[in-house]
């Protein structure tokens, strides 16, 4: 569903990513792990364009997105209105919630499917009262953000995410803002959402939750893919000495 094709991102002379690959597949729940400043929120910020690469590309369903050069020696997308449009087919929830605080969580959840894809507004509604009442908030529909815990702030943006019927979720360690005893109620979500095969890219720090879901795990060092496959293989057989002290630090 989604491809990464060498993947370069450059602040300045800092280079961040050097040229990453991969590919996610219908129902495949990839997790990202890597230490902090390894680039895994650029690796995913990049997929959707909400940072343009300086070099490589990505296809969503076979369709790449198209680039141009921004005469700066990086890239810029071509079109936005490409942009626009694959991003909606992207979703994505970030460690810092990001709901809109002047509206209520209904309001949330409604705000991209009416005003950007043109759902008409009862049928958003009844959908997202069925996506609030998944993530258990079916009693916070008129509730603005501020007065709700992290992890139920967390599970709304999730059910915002769900709104636009992506075909990807991209999560940014969902979990790393809340308080602990916070942090069960989100994953139990994000598990359900891996349990019915949803193609999910998510960027973690939760080793056991990462190999519970994800069937391919990426280890990310210094902006390159130090070493990846499956569960078992990255957690019980690291190969790479980088990936083996990470293990070690943090278990
Ligand atoms: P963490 O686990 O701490 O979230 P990360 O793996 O997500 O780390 P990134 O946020 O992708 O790491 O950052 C990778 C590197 O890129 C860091 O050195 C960071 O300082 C740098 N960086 C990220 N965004 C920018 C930016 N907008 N401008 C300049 N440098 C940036
Ligand atoms: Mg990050």
């Amino acid at each position: 569903v989604v491809r990464v094709e060498n993947l370069h991102k450059s602040f300045g002379s800092l280079e961040v990513l050097k040229g990453i690959s991969f590919t996610a597949h219908e129902g495949d729940v990839i997790a990202i792990i890597g230490g902090s400043g390894s680039g895994k929120s650029t690796l995913l910020r990049c997929i959707n364009m909400l940072e343009p690469p300086t070099a490589g590309s990505v296809s969503v369903h076979g369709e790449t997105i198209a680039m141009k050069s921004d005469g700066d020696g990086g890239l810029v997308p071509a079109d936005r209105r490409q942009v626009q449009r694959i991003r909606t087919r992207l979703a994505m929830v970030f460690q810092s919630f990001n709901l809109w605080q002047h509206m209520t969580l209904l309001g949330n959840v409604i705000e991209v499917p009416v005003h950007v894809l043109g759902v008409p507004r009862a049928e958003a509604v009844e959908r997202a009262r069925a996506l609030l009442d998944r993530v258990g908030l079916s009693d916070k529909e008129d509730v603005y953000p501020a007065f709700l815990s992290g992890g139920q702030q967390q599970r709304a943006a999730i059910a915002r995410a769900l709104a636009i019927q992506p075909e990807v979720m991209l999560f940014d360690e969902p979990t790393s803002a809340l308080d602990p005893e916070l942090v069960g109620e989100v994953l139990s979500v994000i598990r359900d959402l891996a349990h019915e095969r949803r193609t999910m890219v998510l960027v973690t720090h939760e080793m056991s939750f990462a190999r519970e879901v994800a069937n391919h795990i990426i280890f990310l060092a210094e902006g390159e893919i130090e070493e990846e496959g499956p569960p078992e293989a990255i957690f019980d057989n690291p190969k790479s000495e980088r990936l083996q002290k990470f293990i070690g630090s943090i278990q």
